[in-house]
């Protein structure tokens, strides 16, 4: 019978459990010099498999709290993963989206995607003002937006909308809200105020070369939407609720891209606060009481107020279906995974889903660290 192993089930906190979505980008052939096909494949909207490097008579099947196929389109991802939180972020509650994964499959495709596609960024920022402008009218409240954008390379936390802009502290005020003194924050009425400041911004975003991709993002880009509202009448009660987008930088396993010198600190610290938030997704999901590690990175302790608790966050996972990206999707599956399970068949693209109980199958075990460290 293929039974699943348990790798973190959510536990009893409901309310601080991170949505994991896994998106998978379609095969490209120049990503594939040995014209190998694909190691990785969907089954279902919760489940895809990958082939066993161990043994390629064996795959290995993930499930997930959803699953996108490679046929998936921006609108659908949108819809599924993005628009459920918003309305949150207009009753003072806080809400975080990142794109997770290895440089080359598909994080800024989902989070920013082009004109022809636009992605997440454009598809919230159009919802929101669509949600202010449903709400204007009559329900006794006067609603602003506002923006920031930052990023966080090298644990430093710099602004993207004054470009000379200094390492920023992040300090907690009273009630335990994360702030940042002297970050821009511009105040937006219509789509096209929030596209004059994005996209000259985005410009700016530090992007070096490394072995796997000619522009690969070394800093987690941060884009915050600020959402005030106010009471019409006395007392003029203000509730502000934030929605935090977030393209990670690339979580490959830098000691396999050749990465030297100064690449090599950079890939330190983004490992830091990559493998920081990988532990507080971690403790959040299991539902234990262990201390959740917000303050061990710069990304954690921004994020704080908004990850977790009472706050709605997803984590879209991108992965990339060929050969090279193999150790760095297994990797990305291991974080993003409620479970996983050995499956005894061969992995080929015509074969279908297996049937439970017609196969032998044996468990993984998550303390199986082999395959993590390659
Ligand atoms: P990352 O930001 O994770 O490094 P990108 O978003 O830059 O990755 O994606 C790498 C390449 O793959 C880009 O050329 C992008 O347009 C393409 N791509 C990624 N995801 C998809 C998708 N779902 N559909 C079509 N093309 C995609
Ligand atoms: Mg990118």
């Amino acid at each position: 019978m293929a039974t699943r192993v348990a790798v973190s089930d959510g536990g009893n906190k409901k309310t601080s459990r991170v949505r994991v979505a896994v998106r998978l980008r379609p095969y490209m052939n120049k990503e594939d010099e040995k014209s190998e096909g694909p190691c990785v494949r969907g089954l279902d909207s919760q489940n895809l498999e990958i082939i066993n490097w161990r043994n390629a008579t064996e795959t290995v099947k993930y499930h997930f709290d959803v699953f996108h196929g490679e046929q998936t389109t921006q609108q659908e991802v949108f819809l599924s993963s993005v628009k459920p939180i918003l309305p949150h972020i207009f009753n003072g509650q806080n809400a975080s989206v990142f794109a997770y994964g290895p440089t080359g499959a598909g994080k800024t495709h989902t989070m920013l995607g082009s004109s022809e596609q636009p992605g997440v960024i454009p598809r919230a920022v159009r919802e929101v003002f669509k949600l202010v402008k449903a709400k204007d009218a009559s329900d006794g409240w006067d609603y602003s937006i506002g923006m920031s954008y930052l990023e966080i390379y090298n644990e430093k936390v710099l602004d993207l909308l004054s470009p000379n802009s200094q390492d920023l502290p992040i300090r907690e005020d009273k009630d335990k809200n994360i702030l940042i003194p002297g970050l821009t924050h511009m105040n937006i009425s219509k789509f096209a105020d929030f596209d004059k400041h994005f996209v000259p911004a985005t410009l700016n975003r530090t992007t070096a070369s490394t072995k796997l991709n000619q522009r690969s993002s070394r800093s987690h880009a941060i884009l915050l939407i600020k959402v005030v509202r106010t009471q019409q009448q006395l007392p003029h009660r203000q509730q502000t609720g934030k929605l935090y987008l977030v393209d990670l930088a690339g979580s490959e396993d830098n000691r396999r891209t050749g990465n030297q010198g100064i690449r090599l600190k950079e890939s330190g610290a983004i490992n830091l606060s990559l493998f920081t938030l990988s532990k507080v997704v971690d403790s959040l999901n299991s539902g234990t009481s262990v201390r959740v590690p917000y303050r061990d990175s710069k990304l954690t302790r921004l994020l704080q107020d908004s990850l977790g608790g009472s706050a709605h966050s997803v984590m879209i996972t991108n992965i990339a279906p060929e050969y090279k990206y193999y150790f760095d999707t297994f990797s990305a599956l291991n974080f993003a995974a409620k479970s996983k399970l050995i499956v005894n068949k061969p992995f080929t693209r015509e074969t279908v889903a297996v049937v439970p109980g017609e196969k032998s199958t044996h468990f993984f075990h998550s303390s199986d660290q082999s395959l993590m460290d390659r």
